[in-house]
């Protein structure tokens, strides 16, 4: 600041204590501005591409899916990432998770069909999900993927298109069991206490038709409980071990698949994600114990998979908005509106996003409701959040934002923004475009009849 230039304005209040705000760390979110992602200034990406604009970082994807791929193979000597196309299926990103070395982890045609057109081996696609139509699984057979069968008419379906298309197809199933996590997620795949994957396992040897290949599990998402992981690996290797006895047939990996927590800070919570949401170091241990400790032969060790998800993508995500307006509510609380809102942040939903101002500010705090554009009254961003003075035009960012927002969010009222990418040398590329009127209204059709109007 120059010594001529003006000392900005801020008018004095009288502030109402809170009562029940957590604690000392969930006051403020930042005590610094966030004016750059990775080296390159908000401000001119603001610029360039506008706001509401979400920012990926090539950099934070390669280094945090580098640092959790060594949490387990520091402690397991197979492994292997399947990238889960839901969490966040731009092309881009998919990319890199590929050139990383990763497979491809899909619940859908659609996402199947998106995974073949980035290059995907189809033996390095993971087939998820109770909806294959048999078209799908046809294609999936041909291509050699691995079909993890979610119930009993998926599986005689298999059995019928391996007859058709004279191949013996790859598949695993997938278990579903009690980890200690309730409730159970126990709508996808066949259960293990009742001994439905058991009688899976069964009917798929004794079938001779189709070639299992691994035993898998996804038991929920953001789970803090890593023991709840080993009870999980546990139960399938003691499942593969019964096969083995029985038919003398080795499974060939199992799947713990995704559900291990990014830093985020969970709705609710006392401390911030950041600081209390278990390491992946500590899911890395509770599985490789688990697996290495169930009695199988050294040799034949099982490839452990990971679906990991938001775990791996979260923290490379951003989302750079601005300040439309700032007002008084009738409770005197100040009220900020942004232009990004839940349409866009499906995820505010559930976390307390943290929230940076993009610009210096001064040492004075206000506690504000952030709310979006979106004419609904549930378009909150942040219900309560400490933030300095923000003027209109003032940008902010919005943290870990990677997961699930750019493939759930909705064209609801305002269309799609731009996302980019900042790759490792700190060029920004388009990654996907903003959407336009004619994006929508090409998929519409208006009746002969109702063409024309007179008002
Ligand atoms: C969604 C999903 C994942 C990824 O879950 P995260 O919680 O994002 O890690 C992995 N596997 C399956 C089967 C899924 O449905």
């Amino acid at each position: 600041m120059k010594n001529t230039d003006k000392i900005k304005y801020e008018r004095p209040i009288i502030k109402r204590l809170d009562a029940g705000i957590p604690n000392k760390f969930g006051l403020r979110t930042e005590y610094t501005p966030m004016t750059h992602i990775d080296n390159v200034s908000v401000k001119s990406l603001v610029a360039e591409f506008g706001s509401p604009l979400f920012v990926v970082s090539e950099k934070t994807i390669r280094n945090t899916y580098n640092q959790t791929k060594r949490a387990f193979t520091l402690r397991y000597p197979k492994v292997q990432f399947a990238w889960s196309y839901k969490t966040n299926y731009l092309d881009a990103v998919c990319h890199v998770f590929h050139q990383e070395g990763s497979w491809a982890e899909v619940v859908s045609g659609f996402e199947y069909d998106k995974a073949i057109a980035n290059g995907v081996n189809g033996k390095n696609i993971i087939f998820n999900g109770p909806d294959k139509s048999e078209s799908d699984i046809e294609k999936a057979i041909n291509n050699d993927s691995l079909l993890h069968i979610d119930h009993l008419d998926e599986l005689y379906m298999v059995i019928e298109m391996a007859e058709k298309t004279n191949k013996k197809p790859k598949v695993s199933i997938r278990v579903n069991m009690d980890t200690g996590i309730y409730p159970m997620w126990d709508r996808f795949g066949f259960n293990y206490e009742t001994g439905q994957a058991w009688d899976a396992l069964n009917k798929i040897m004794f079938s001779q038709k189709l070639e299992l290949m691994g035993l898998h599990c996804h038991i929920g998402t953001f789970m803090l409980a890593p023991y709840a992981y080993s009870t999980a690996a546990y139960k399938l290797a003691d499942l593969a071990l019964a096969v083995e006895k029985k038919f003398n047939h080795n499974i060939k990996y199992i799947d713990l698949g995704g559900g291990f927590p990014s830093k985020n800070t969970l709705k609710g919570s006392f401390l911030p994600g950041n600081d209390s949401n278990p390491s992946i170091d500590e899911f890395a241990e509770a599985i490789s114990s688990a697996l290495i400790n169930a009695g199988f032969h050294p040799e034949k060790l099982p490839l452990l998979i990971l679906e990991t998800g938001r775990a791996l993508i979260d923290d490379a995500g951003y989302l750079i908005s601005s300040v439309i307006a700032n007002k008084r509510l009738s409770s005197g609380k100040r009220a900020t509106i942004i232009d990004a809102g839940v349409n866009i942040m499906f995820t505010s939903f559930w976390y307390d996003h943290k929230v940076s101002p993009a610009q210096p500010f001064t040492h004075y705090t206000e506690d504000t409701v952030l709310y979006g554009p979106l004419c609904m009254n549930i378009d909150v961003i942040r219900e309560n959040i400490s933030l300095p003075l923000l003027n209109k035009g003032d940008n902010l960012v919005i943290s870990m934002v990677g997961a699930y927002n750019m493939t759930q969010w909705m064209q609801f009222i305002t269309l799609r923004p731009k996302i980019v990418m900042i790759d490792l040398n700190g060029k920004v590329h388009l990654i996907r475009d903003s959407e336009t009127n004619a994006t929508l209204t090409d998929l519409e059709r208006v009746p002969e009849h109702l063409k024309k109007f007179d008002l």
